[in-house]
């Protein structure tokens, strides 16, 4: 069995490709579970507002579980940015629509995006405003998994650096702690390994933590926006967790966390 529970199809403002052919190459590549989770927004000031329609998304899923019955399991979940700062709207949006997931994540600081954040703030500002907003998230959102939770690196190893580990543990372990008492889960965000291993370091080490404070529920998910990207570094993900000590590896329906065993 292979996860890959966070990528977008055309359902999503920012990906050209069908969900039919993500479909297609994740069957390619082995993958058993595939979680579409499109992003979706209320806040009118995004380039994401107004994009999504469930209507055509639901239409698209049924037809790939119809289609590829046989091969692949296909869930329907949503990403939402700072869905925290828009709480009741979104429940309201939500609360007649069957969606398998939702993956909480901070894509903007003070109404500015993350290559803004890095320009405007020193190395060490920018993560901690990056991280606290990652807590306020966590802490007053309704989600099932906090998406990339160190997500800033992926636009700042470049430029303002990766961030020392060290100098932002004690907000990480808040996260943690607040997402294991709400019995949420994180994911490995494989995106960050694309074209660049080196990254993996902080990854592990923010897996080793979430595992360490009593962390069970968690995803792996390539956010692949292209067909060529469904499943990317999933299948090595899944074996780094299972030494890690983790014994299931979590799909969603219906917003329930259902633990599989990894063999
Ligand atoms: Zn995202
Ligand atoms: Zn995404």
């Amino acid at each position: 069995m292979i996860y890959d529970f966070h990528t977008h199809s055309n359902n999503s403002f920012d990906s050209k490709e069908k969900l039919e052919d993500m479909c297609i190459s994740a069957i390619e590549k082995g993958i058993t579970h595939i979680g579409f989770t499109e992003h979706f927004c209320l806040n009118s000031i995004r380039k994401t507002y107004g994009y999504m329609n469930f209507d055509r998304f639901s239409r698209d899923t049924l037809e790939a579980k119809t289609k590829f019955s046989k091969q692949l399991n296909i869930y329907k979940g949503i990403e939402i940015c700072e869905p925290h700062l828009m709480n009741d709207d979104y429940k309201d949006a939500l609360e007649s629509l069957n969606i398998d997931m939702i993956l909480g994540s901070v894509h903007n600081i003070r109404n500015m995006g993350l290559r803004d954040l890095i320009k405007t703030y020193d190395y060490k500002k920018a993560y901690e405003l990056y991280f606290q907003e990652v807590y306020d998230m966590v802490k007053n959102a309704d989600f099932d998994i906090a998406a990339h939770i160190d997500l800033l690196n992926r636009y700042a190893y470049k430029t303002i650096g990766t961030y020392d580990f060290k100098d932002n543990i004690e907000m990480i372990e808040e996260i943690f702690k607040l997402i294991i008492k709400r019995e949420k889960g994180i994911e490995i965000n494989t995106s960050v390994f694309r074209g660049r291993e080196d990254n993996m370091e902080n990854s592990l080490k923010l897996i080793k933590l979430y595992k360490s404070l009593g962390g069970e529920i968690i995803t792996v998910g390539s956010d692949a926006h292209k067909a060529e990207d469904v499943g990317q570094y999933c299948k090595e993900s899944l074996k780094i967790i299972s030494e890690l000590g983790f014994k299931y590896i979590f799909t969603f329906e219906e917003r329930h966390a259902i633990g599989n065993r990894i063999v």
